[in-house]
């Protein structure tokens, strides 16, 4: 006996866990300093610890209540109603409700390239497939309505990751409006804002009372710092009415994540001091790093090196982990996470360390 033919469907390959980095290089985990998933360096809220405390005992019975409070505290945060928002087991399996609710057998969605595996992967799930559009280093990864409408051939789904993940870069309000004026009616553009609480820019949820073709996705992985707990959502069209209810996974968002996030939400100053603290390593990244760089909207900065395993290889020897973005098809660059301002030095002086390393055994082979 064995499953459906799954060779069209990639695996996710996640960044290395400390631990496991840790045993290979027989090195302590606290000798680490990991900065390749993007996580929050200043760790969950202790208001949302204390939640998490609070809510153990009680796990022997279904989620009842905390889901329902969730959505409504975010339906209240963003202006909608309480059907507009869609909880689910992180952004992702928010996006994976929304292939639910459109994807037909066959159907294509459109991502960016570079971009964020799992938006196809999920299409596939759903027995749809993907194209792409380019998101492009000669561009400096501007992101702009006319960039996706390009190789736009009236997708189901068009994905637009703002700020977008491994580049940084965001796309402007005014390029999403234009994008959802101009893909055809049976085409729902997504705008995922896991990285949204880091950018400057307005979220585009604010466009949902305008347009019935966006969804945004938004996660407590990041700036919320739960991502252990696996708890996201998408703001939808209150034109969709229950279809939330037809769609999701019973209890996929567990009482424990959703009373995390709710205490998570409550503590803003743990949001803002998370916010502040990559702002100033973006910069620190930016200014300090002999090597290109770009901007970004997000907790990460995008370095060109080269090499970007040997890059990668090197750094993590000398205990600092940052993603090697060769999978998101630049093999040049590697992907390092805003840190704690020490870990974000050590990043740099690192990082400068191997690059000049890297390159100098290159130019001797
Ligand atoms: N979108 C983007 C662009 C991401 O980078 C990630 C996580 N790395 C997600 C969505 C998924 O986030 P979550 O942890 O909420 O599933």
């Amino acid at each position: 006996m064995m499953p459906r033919d799954l060779s069209a469907h990639e695996a996710y390959v996640p960044g290395r866990g400390t631990e496991e980095v840790a045993r290979e290089l027989g090195l302590d985990p606290d000798e680490l300093t990991k900065l390749s998933s993007n996580e929050n360096p200043h760790g969950p809220s202790p208001a949302a610890v204390a939640a998490v405390e609070d809510a153990a005992p009680d796990v022997n019975v279904y989620p009842k209540t905390s889901h329902t409070d969730l959505t409504e505290r975010l339906a209240a945060k963003w202006d909608v109603s309480p059907e507009q928002v869609w909880v689910g087991p992180g952004a992702d399996g928010a996006l994976d409700y929304l292939s639910r609710a459109f994807l037909e057998p066959d159907d294509r969605v459109l991502v960016p390239t570079p971009g964020f595996a799992y938006y196809s992967m999920s299409a596939r799930y759903h027995h749809g497939d993907a194209a792409e559009y380019a998101v492009s280093k000669d561009d400096d990864f501007a992101q702009t309505a006319a960039g996706v409408l390009d190789a736009y051939d009236d997708e189901r789904i068009v994905y637009v990751t703002t700020p977008h993940n491994p580049t940084g870069s965001v796309m402007a309000r005014d390029e999403i409006v234009e994008l959802l004026e101009s893909v055809e009616d049976r085409t729902l553009v997504v705008a995922d804002e896991a990285y949204g609480e880091y950018s400057a820019e307005p979220s585009a949820v604010e466009l949902l009372s305008e347009y019935d073709n966006l969804a945004v996705t938004r996660t407590f992985s990041k700036a919320y710092g739960l991502a252990g707990l696996r708890i996201g959502y998408a703001v939808v069209p209150e034109a969709w009415g229950d279809a939330y209810a037809r769609v999701n996974t019973p209890f996929a968002a567990n009482e424990i994540a959703c009373r995390a996030a709710l205490a998570a939400l409550d503590d803003e100053k743990h949001v803002e001091e998370s916010v502040e603290t990559a702002a100033w390593a973006r910069e620190y990244y930016r200014d300090e790093l002999d090597a290109r760089t770009w901007p970004s909207g997000g907790n990460f900065v995008l370095v060109e090196v080269g090499d970007g395993t040997a890059v990668a290889e090197a750094a993590q020897r000398r205990g600092v982990i940052v993603r090697d973005t060769s999978s998101f098809g630049l093999p040049e660059c590697v992907r390092v996470s805003c840190g704690t301002r020490e870990e974000t030095r050590r990043a740099v002086e690192v990082l400068n360390d191997v690059v000049a390393d890297v390159a100098a055994e290159g130019t001797r082979a």
